[in-house]
């Protein structure tokens, strides 16, 4: 687990990392010296004027009190007064974070940055390692905060072009006080990951450094530092490498992406017309049903939450970094107006048996979250914070709670819709997809649509019903949630409470409870028997409790089938050719370091994105984020670990591994 920085403020206010003995900016005009010295040394103000890209992209070492990054935010405002801009993408690596309160009190010395400080601090995260993705002015500020030793994070980004950063800042303490951080390892991870042209621009002219840059291969040269300061370095990369940290068979090529089509009307396909209209691209959604979220974002209310193993997964890494980001995105875009019926209320994982809580514990005992995230309650604190009497010890993640998905996926496509980028044909049900020269066409009974230069089949359980998406191994399970009515005691309930399945805080005076789990059924038919089946579960975990005693009759119930893959992750990219696949990675069989043949791909520009079991609100748009972040070539927010295990082609290459096929 990573920590907080230790911090204090010296006699001009100046913040000073205690482990480092250094300041995390100059006494004397902290501001001015980072303008000059990274702003303007990097010359974004001209290269931001005059980019090749839709998007500018600018790494920092050592993200401190996020001056650099505000700096860098106001000026662009500034200049986008006038000018058309791309967007702004700024990633930054911080070893310790300082606290929310320090930032606050550090970034209270900067009133011309009042107002963006604001914004930062809103967003501002826990101090949990890997990528926290952040977004600011609409869209236009990607802030990616990568918490954790740069020389961890660096190599855990998923990255598969020759290059993404434009300028580095290198910040962070003074050499002699920070010497591990200054060491080739960095500055040759610094070549990697740039572009042709990237620029960086450092405070120190500490000579190692600047050979160190040079040996990995950028032009070097030393100029006037701030102030006082005599010199300081900065310098060019001429011709990227050809780094890849995604091997070929993991690529996740880029697309035009010029005329998208959409087939689904879930949270999925609202958070994909989103994220393509925060970037200027067109979508056409289709939807079998009359309005949205008629599948499996149907219940009423749905509780968002990490899956969380004891040890720090790929999938606890996906299921905790997509949390962090659902909520800030479903709290954005209620600031923005657009209702949904929710409440951040915690969701309380009750240790209702034995293995439950022996896992409980050894989640505890490794220490790998932060109690920010996930602490552990004993029987007396958890019916404190769930307002009734509770039987069991549990692990209660504070900023949980729930949502209605059917509102939530309307508001987020109407979020998508405001840019005029987003538009639906409802009772369209597409039955067949055709790869013609011009593009992809829609078959329904009666109409052809498009060409599209993309699909992306979102359709949940229906994922699978297209010739090109047959193979794509999808399990469907069905699940019934019963509405029950409230009682006295139970309408106190606080919080979300999960025992096998789980039982929401009344809203209407109705709570929802469930679910049950059916393999072997696609049936959406509520079922009577269901009902009793959840009524039982409660009873069996919370029978002798006021709360349930409390309860009414069963008043309704929804029922809808989740969609997964045998490995409980989503799948998203490119729908995977077996023979293809097999055919190119063929020499997998042998092991990882024999060349590969080149891939016909006979399914370029059709998308799955599925598999999100009951966990869409929680997963899907962090994961849709990573998709088009990777079909525009820009900065990846999950981990490449995170990207292969979410990847469509995993199970191929699994089993070309083994070589089992
Ligand atoms: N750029 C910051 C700002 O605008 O406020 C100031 C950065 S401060 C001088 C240096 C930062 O680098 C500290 O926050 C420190 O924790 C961070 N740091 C030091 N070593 C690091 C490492 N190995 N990986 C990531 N961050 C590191």
């Amino acid at each position: 687990m990573i920590k907080n920085a230790q911090i204090h403020f010296n006699e001009m206010g100046t913040p000073v990392a205690d482990d480092f003995d250094d300041v995390y900016f100059s006494n004397d005009d902290g501001l001015a010296e980072s303008h000059y010295v990274f702003f303007t040394q990097n010359q974004i103000e001209q290269r931001l004027l005059n980019h090749d890209q839709p998007h500018f992209v600018i790494a920092e070492t050592g993200f401190g009190t996020g001056l650099n990054f505000l700096n860098t935010w106001q000026q662009y405002d500034r200049l986008k007064q006038s000018h058309t801009l791309p967007r702004l993408h700024f990633i930054s690596f911080e070893k310790f974070p300082i606290s929310h309160a320090d930032l606050s009190t550090a970034l209270a010395a900067w009133p011309t940055l009042a107002d963006y400080a604001q914004q930062l601090s809103q967003q501002y995260p826990m101090a949990l390692a890997g990528c926290h993705r952040l977004e600011f002015d609409n869209g236009n500020i990607t802030l990616d905060l990568w918490f954790g030793d740069v020389h961890d994070s660096i190599p855990s980004i998923s990255c598969q072009s020759a290059g993404i950063i434009d300028a580095w800042f290198l910040d962070g303490f003074a050499p002699s006080k920070n010497p591990d951080m200054w060491q080739q390892s960095l500055f040759n991870a610094m070549a990697d990951l740039s572009r042709s042209g990237a620029t960086f621009a450092t405070f120190t002219a500490a000579g190692f450094v600047r050979r160190g840059l040079q040996q990995a291969g950028f032009d070097c040269k030393k100029v006037k530092g701030y102030g006082r300061k005599r010199e300081m370095v900065i310098g060019q990369l001429p011709c990227a490498n050809s780094y890849a940290s995604t091997p070929p068979y993991y690529q996740t090529s880029c697309a035009s992406l010029s005329n998208v089509a959409i087939i689904g009307g879930g949270i999925a396909s609202a958070c994909l017309a989103y994220q393509l209209s925060k970037r200027g691209i067109k979508s056409t959604l289709f939807c079998q049903d009359d309005a949205l979220a008629k599948g499996a974002s149907h219940n009423r209310q749905g509780a968002v939450y990490p899956n969380l193993q004891a040890d720090h997964t790929p999938p606890s890494e996906l299921y905790a970094h997509s949390f962090l980001y659902a909520k800030r995105f479903y709290e954005q875009l209620h600031a923005l107006g657009f209702e949904f019926a929710h409440q951040w209320c915690g969701v309380l994982l009750q240790a209702v048996n034995e293995s439950k809580s022996a896992q409980q514990q050894n989640l505890v005992d490794k220490k790998k979250w932060p109690d920010a995230l996930i602490r552990p309650l004993n029987a007396l604190q958890a019916s404190e914070v769930a307002g009734v009497s509770l039987p069991y010890s549990g692990l209660f993640i504070e900023q949980a709670g729930w949502v209605n998905p059917a509102q939530l996926t309307d508001a987020v496509y109407a979020a998508a819709q405001d840019s005029g980028r987003a538009k639906a044909n409802f009772n369209t049900d597409i039955e067949r997809l055709e790869h013609s020269p011009d593009g992809w066409l829609l078959h329904s009974q009666t109409q052809v649509f498009g060409p599209f230069s993309d699909v992306f089949v979102c359709a949940g359980e229906h994922s699978d019903r297209f010739e090109q998406t047959q193979s794509v191994a999808l399990q469907g399970v069905r699940g019934q949630v019963s509405h029950i009515q409230a009682g006295d005691v139970s309408s106190e309930l606080k919080t979300v409470l999960c025992h096998k399945g789980y039982f929401t805080p009344a809203q209407n005076g109705q709570h929802c409870m469930g679910a049950t789990f059916d393999k072997d059924t696609k049936s959406r038919e509520v079922k009577e028997q269901d009902n009793v089946t959840n009524r039982a579960q409660l009873n069996k975990f919370y029978g002798q409790t006021p709360f349930a005693q409390s309860l009414g009759e069963i008043s309704g119930a929804k029922a809808a089938v989740r969609c997964c893959f045998a490995d409980h992750l989503p799948m998203l990219g490119q729908v995977p050719d077996q023979q293809d696949l097999t055919r190119t990675f063929a020499n997998l069989r042998k092991g990882k370091h024999y060349g590969f043949e080149a891939l016909s791909e006979p399914n370029k520009g059709l998308y799955v994105v599925t598999g999100f079991g009951a966990r869409g609100l929680c997963s899907a748009p962090l994961t849709i984020a990573h998709l088009v972040s990777s079909l525009c070539n820009e900065p990846r927010p999950l981990s490449e670990r995170v990207h292969q295990a979410i990847h469509p082609n995993r199970f191929v290459v699994r089993d070309l591994i083994r070589n089992k096929i």
